[in-house]
């Protein structure tokens, strides 16, 4: 039977695009399904940073910077800006100081301890007050989060010809064919189900049985501060984000950072809370976040978090116009042990769902591995 599509993705955010642009690339018709009129996931919900310095040693540090050089990529197509804006960690205790010596020891990925006054050069968003040190990395990167996505599937469609089919909610697979909630069907060969933190909607068993959790991250924007602003601003990561980010898990020190915070401020891991700032040439700051898990994920933000977070931002940044502009919360799929949990459900079915937290940085890189394997 002849096919409407070559692949079919479920989902358009930045899974099902990534997966859309690699398959493209090779060649085949494809199309994207998303049942909202534009994506509203996680994919618009995060910081915008591509984050390689998070992702440890290895593999996965090699599918991020393969991920960074597709972005790299699309900058220079013209689909979108990305800033080449890197980060810098900060110290402003002992044991953070100690854990990012570790790491620049460690020489796995390309970055340098820098002194208080180089990082206040670099950045007018760092509070002096008690800053040791920090570690400065030329490889993170900045994109837009609220446009990004659009931006890419307006380029796919114009250089690849990806057909976009929105407000359609896929409610079945049948074989070949995809059914959407208004009764259209398509008849395809290869269907791809990105379909982030909806789990319930296709192969709910499959997922029941995945070990994937949810997670809900609050987030907050500032207004815009003074002008003029520098290009490409650092994005800025405190000494909490240390025991979150896995890269840092090889460091001697890092439990027993891991414990100070656990004894001094156990609000901070009920919570989840690992502060990180990123500054827009609007001069609006992005400032978050925190981290709940499963049972634990109310349809209501918690003033607390918010407070708890502005608490541990005021340490270690310094805006000059503190007025939170938004509070959003996201949700992402994780799996405990993969950067994304792949199924084949049968010859023609696959799901590619649960980059957690990574999502923006590693998603073109593990859309590229998946297709390297057909
Ligand atoms: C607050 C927050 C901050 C983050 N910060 C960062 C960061 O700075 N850097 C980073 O690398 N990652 C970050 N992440 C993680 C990253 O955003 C996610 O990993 C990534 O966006 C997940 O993309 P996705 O395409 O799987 O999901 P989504 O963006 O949620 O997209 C899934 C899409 O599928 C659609 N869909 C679902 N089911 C169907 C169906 N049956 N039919 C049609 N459409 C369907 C949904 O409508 C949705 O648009 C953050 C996440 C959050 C929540």
């Amino acid at each position: 039977m002849e096919t409407d599509y070559d692949v079919a993705i479920i989902g358009g955010g930045i899974v099902g695009l990534a997966q859309a642009w690699m398959a493209a690339r090779r060649g085949y018709k494809v199309a994207v399904f998303e049942k909202t009129s534009i994506a509203q996931g996680a994919t618009v919900r995060n910081f915008g940073m591509i984050w390689p310095i998070g992702q440890p040693a290895g593999e996965l540090y090699e599918v991020a910077k393969r991920s960074r050089e597709f972005w790299l990529e699309l900058a220079d197509a013209g689909a979108l800006d990305v800033e080449t804006c890197g980060s810098i960690h900060l110290a402003h205790k002992e044991d953070e100081m100690q854990v990012l010596q570790e790491f620049v020891d460690q020489q796995t990925h390309p970055a340098t301890l820098i002194s208080p006054a180089e990082i206040c050069q670099r950045s007018g968003l760092v509070n002096p007050e008690g800053l040791l040190g920090g570690m400065v990395s030329d490889t993170e990167l900045r994109v837009d989060p609220r446009t990004a996505a659009e931006r890419i599937h307006r380029w796919l469609a114009r250089e690849f010809s990806v057909q976009f089919h929105f407000e359609t909610l896929i409610t079945a697979i049948n074989g070949n064919e995809i059914l959407s909630s208004d009764r259209q069907r398509w008849n395809v060969g290869r269907i791809i189900i990105c379909s982030g933190s909806d789990l319930h909607t296709l192969y709910p068993e499959h997922f029941a049985k995945s070990s994937l959790v949810l997670c809900k991250l609050q987030m907050l924007r500032s207004v815009a501060q003074a002008k003029p602003l520098p290009e490409n601003i650092p994005h800025i990561a405190s000494g909490l984000t240390l025991r979150h980010y896995t890269s840092f898990n090889a460091c001697p020190s890092i439990d027993l950072l891991k414990q100070r915070i656990k004894t001094e401020s156990p609000e901070l891991d009920q919570f989840g809370i690992h502060v990180m700032a990123s500054q827009f040439q609007s001069g609006e700051v992005i400032l978050g976040d925190s981290h709940e898990y499963g049972k634990d994920i109310s349809p209501f933000d918690k003033i607390e978090i918010d407070e708890l977070m502005i608490r541990e931002l005021k340490q270690v940044i310094r805006l000059n116009d503190w007025t939170v502009k938004e509070k959003w919360h996201g949700i992402y799929a994780k799996h405990p042990d993969l950067p994304v949990y792949e199924e084949q459900i049968n010859p023609t079915v696959s799901l590619f769902v649960g980059t957690g937290g990574a999502g923006m940085t590693m998603s073109f890189g593990l859309a590229e591995k998946y297709w390297k394997k057909r």
